[in-house]
């Protein structure tokens, strides 16, 4: 490992850490185990660029893996944030905030007439599936291969993100009963849906997909993929929910449901609903939404759901959003060059490679591709990735620390972000192959 990408505060701090927290930190992706290396420690961020306890600044793709579209510490956010917290940090009581943020994620998905508010996208996912059992008497789960919907015992089941970089196919912990509830499909191919679903059609509950995967790498929907979920769940007396917590508030201010015209029954989101602070829900047709406590006997509660400040801080960021009739346009264009640069960058070095986008999301695999689905995602080089992250954490600019995870372009991201991090690309691509 040639290339030096943390300074001396970063290793002091790395070594304490391992010696407190598993791996030296809190969540897998972050110990840099894929990509070989230590981690930076982080000191602050703003814009497009992030610090590092060292004092050096970095071009940032990671955005906090999603939620920060504005960039970081945008000034509406961070002042909606003090006004807040000055005002009490959690009540555990109704607050108009909640209504208000109800109100905008209701306006934005039309398929979703009643929301509940809970602290992250794996409690969302984890509620969602078991509103759908409650709903339709039913057990099983459909799941597609490399979707990943939060660490909930049976959705870990080849479930993607860290789970794909550190190569573990479940996780242990899970008791096999709970795994045998989830039944696998392959993303991208209705017949395989099908297949599962017919035989154990009276016993699925729900059909669960991210409507752009991006947690094996983006991988976007083929054509008529999401309408034949929607006519096969309907078919079934199954619910479909949707996954959003990438994709809700990211690549429409509707999600993908706003850009394909798909509705689900039961949205899941997360992320930018929270403007970078802990936050979750999940919504649907009223009827479904009814049978939750405490109008029906579906339990699910929270001390924190609906916290003020983290209410305050999505509220920010979606109000934001819908006052700039242009931003979702602007993210695409970025967007766009940002892909086109690296496909140059790639094909100018003999690196074989696939650039996935749609929007403002998108992963480069050191793969010749087509990427449809998580098998071909995972006929990447990870080596290779390994390299080119290094070389380019080096030249100051962060990607998230795996193949298997998505790039993010924010609001914050300028023109001339987009043209270094093309040059840094085309630097760092050369000698790769
Ligand atoms: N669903 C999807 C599609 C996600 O990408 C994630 C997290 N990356 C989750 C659920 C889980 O969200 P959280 O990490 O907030 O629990």
């Amino acid at each position: 490992m040639t290339d030096r990408i943390t300074g001396p505060n970063s290793q002091a701090m790395w070594k304490r850490a391992q010696e407190l927290m598993p791996g030296g930190v809190n969540s897998p992706v972050r110990a840099f185990g894929a990509v070989g290396g230590e981690p930076p420690f982080v000191a602050r961020a703003k814009g497009s660029r992030i610090w590092d306890v060292d004092g050096r600044e970095m071009i940032d793709y990671v955005c906090s893996w999603g939620p920060l579209i504005l960039g970081h510490a945008p000034e509406a956010v961070v002042s909606a944030v003090r006004a807040a917290a000055g005002s009490g940090t959690s009540f555990g009581a109704p607050t108009a905030a909640e209504v208000e943020l109800a109100e905008i994620v209701t306006r934005a998905f039309p398929s979703i007439e009643m929301v509940r508010l809970v602290n992250s996208g794996t409690e969302a996912a984890m509620s969602a599936l078991r509103l759908a059992r409650g709903f339709t008497g039913r057990s099983k789960v459909v799941k597609f291969e490399g979707c990943y919907h939060g660490h909930t015992d049976g959705l870990l089941v080849k479930a993607g993100s860290g789970a794909a970089t550190l190569s573990i196919p479940g996780s242990h912990g899970v008791p096999a009963g709970y795994a045998a509830e989830t039944l696998l499909a392959r993303y991208n191919d209705i017949d395989s849906a099908r297949q599962v679903v017919e035989a154990h059609a009276s016993d699925v509950a729900c059909i669960i997909v991210e409507p752009i995967a991006g947690n094996m790498g983006v991988v976007p929907p083929e054509e008529g993929f999401l309408a034949g979920l929607r006519e096969l769940a309907s078919e079934n007396g199954i619910l479909l929910i949707f996954d959003e917590v990438i994709t809700g508030f990211r690549v429409a201010f509707g999600g993908m449901q706003e850009r394909t015209g798909v509705r689900a029954d039961l949205t899941v989101l997360g992320k930018i609903i929270g403007g970078g602070l802990p936050i979750g829900a999940y919504g649907g047709r009223r009827e479904i939404m009814e049978r939750l406590a405490p109008l029906g006997p579906v339990y699910q509660a929270g001390t924190l759901s609906g916290n003020p400040i983290a209410t305050a801080a999505g509220l920010a960021t979606l109000r934001a959003l819908e006052e700039d009739p242009g931003v979702y346009a602007s993210l695409d264009a970025k967007g766009a060059e940002l892909e086109e640069g690296l496909r140059e960058a790639a094909s100018s070095a003999g690196v074989p490679a696939t650039v996935n986008r749609l929007g403002s999301m998108m992963t480069a695999f050191f793969n010749a591709g087509p990427v449809t689905d998580y098998e071909s995602a995972k006929r990447s080089d990870t080596e290779r990735y390994g390299r080119y992250f290094r070389r380019m954490l080096a030249a100051g600019v962060a990607l998230a620390p795996s193949q298997f995870e998505a790039a993010f372009v924010s609001t914050a991201h300028t023109d001339k972000d987009i043209s270094r991090t093309i040059e840094a690309a085309t630097e760092a691509m050369r000698g790769l192959e």
